[in-house]
C-alpha cells in the first residue's frame, strides 16, 4: 500500500498481494482476512457506542429479503440495474435430465430457473418499513432502529471499494419531519468527528443516487436540489473521487407512504437513515495506515481497540 498508488487495480492488487482480500474470479466478490474483519468487528463496535445513548432497537436482517417487499419499494423503478433476484430449479425429473444436459452443451441452463419469492437485499433498511409497519401506530416519540445486514448490488468493478455483497450499518428514525431531520443533523456531525478520530482525511457533500435512465435524471436533480441524501467521502482509491463511506439520506414520507407508516393520529411517518459502509471503512483505515493494522497509528487503534 504504496501513498503514491491511488487507482483502483493497483490499491486491489496490493489489498491480494497483502492478504488482506482474496480473489473468487468475480469482480466484487472476495473473501476478507481475519485482520480485516476484526477492523470491521471493533468498527462496529464504534459505531454501537456512539449510537447507544439513542436506545436504538437492534435487528439484524439476513442478506435476502421478501421479494414483494422490494417490488412494492419502488426498487424496480429507481435501481432496475443494482438488483439481484434468487432463482431456484423448481422442475421434475424431466426438467432435471434437459438441466444437466443444456450444462454438459454450455447452453443457458439457468432458463430452466424461476424466480423464488426471494431478492438480495440492496440496502439494510428496505426490509425494516413494513415490519414496522405491521407493528401498528408509531408512537409519538417516534421509533430508532440499529440495522446490519449483507447488500447485494449487481456493479461488478475493479474498485475494491465497490463490492457486488458487502456489509451496511444502519440507524434508522421514524417519526416526524422534524424528529428524523434532527437525527440526520446529529449523525452528520457525529459521523464526521468518528471518521476524523480515526486519522482518516474526509469530507461531507451534497448526493444523488443512481436513479436509473432518463427520468432517473430528474430524480436526482431533485434529490440534490431538495438536499436529501449526504454523503461523507474519504479518498481510497481516487484523491479527485473520494469514495462515499457513511451515507444520511432523507425519505420524506416516500416509505410513510409506500408502506401505511403512520402515526396514531393517521398523519404518515417521515424517515431517515444513516449508513455505515463497513468494508469501505476498513479499506480507507488499511489504504491511509497501511497493510498491518498492528503497526497503524497508537491514537488509532486506541480509538478502535477501545470500543
Ligand atoms: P456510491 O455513490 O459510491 O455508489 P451509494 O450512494 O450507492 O454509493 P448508498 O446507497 O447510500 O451508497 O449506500 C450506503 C453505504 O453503503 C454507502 O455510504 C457506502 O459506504 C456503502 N456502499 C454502497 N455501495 C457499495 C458497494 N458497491 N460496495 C461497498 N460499499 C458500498
Ligand atoms: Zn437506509
Ligand atoms: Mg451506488
Amino acid at each position: 500500500m504504496d501513498a503514491r498508488t491511488f487507482d483502483s487495480k493497483s490499491l486491489l492488487d496490493s489489498l491480494f498481494e497483502n492478504g488482506i482480500l482474496f480473489e473468487s474470479g468475480i469482480d466484487g466478490l472476495y473473501g476478507r482476512s481475519g485482520a480485516f474483519e476484526e477492523v470491521i468487528e471493533q468498527f462496529e463496535r464504534l459505531v454501537t457506542r456512539l449510537g447507544a445513548p439513542d436506545k436504538a432497537t437492534r435487528i439484524h436482517f439476513p442478506p435476502g429479503m421478501s421479494r414483494a417487499t422490494l417490488e412494492k419499494s419502488g426498487y424496480m423503478k429507481s435501481f432496475p440495474q443494482l438488483a439481484g433476484c434468487v432463482h431456484s430449479f423448481m422442475g421434475g425429473e424431466r426438467e432435471h435430465v434437459q438441466l444437466l444436459g443444456m450444462m454438459a452443451d454450455g447452453g443457458d441452463w439457468t432458463a430452466l430457473q424461476k424466480a423464488t419469492d426471494v431478492a438480495l437485499t440492496p440496502a439494510a433498511c428496505y426490509p425494516l418499513y413494513p415490519t414496522v409497519a405491521a407493528r401498528g401506530p408509531v408512537p409519538a416519540q417516534g421509533l430508532l432502529f440499529e440495522l446490519s445486514s449483507y447488500c447485494f448490488r449487481h456493479e461488478p468493478s475493479k474498485d475494491p471499494a465497490r463490492m457486488q455483497l458487502f456489509r451496511m450499518r444502519e440507524f434508522v428514525q421514524i417519526g416526524t419531519a422534524e424528529q428524523v431531520r434532527s437525527f440526520r443533523e446529529s449523525w452528520l456531525k457525529r459521523g464526521k468527528a468518528m471518521i476524523e478520530s480515526l486519522d482518516l482525511p474526509c469530507e461531507v457533500d451534497l448526493a444523488n443516487d443512481p436513479f436509473f435512465g432518463r427520468g432517473g435524471k430528474m430524480m436526482a436533480n431533485n434529490q440534490l436540489d431538495q438536499g436529501l441524501k449526504f454523503e461523507l467521502l474519504i479518498p481510497v482509491t481516487s484523491i479527485e473521487k473520494p469514495t462515499a463511506c457513511l451515507s444520511f439520506n432523507y425519505h420524506q414520507d416516500h416509505f410513510g407512504q409506500t408502506w401505511g407508516l403512520k402515526f396514531a393520529d393517521g398523519e404518515f411517518c417521515h424517515s431517515a437513515c444513516v449508513g455505515f459502509g463497513l468494508e469501505r471503512v476498513a479499506l480507507a483505515l488499511f489504504r491511509h495506515h497501511g497493510p498491518d493494522a498492528a503497526a497503524w497509528p497508537t491514537a488509532v487503534r486506541d480509538v478502535l481497540w477501545s470500543a
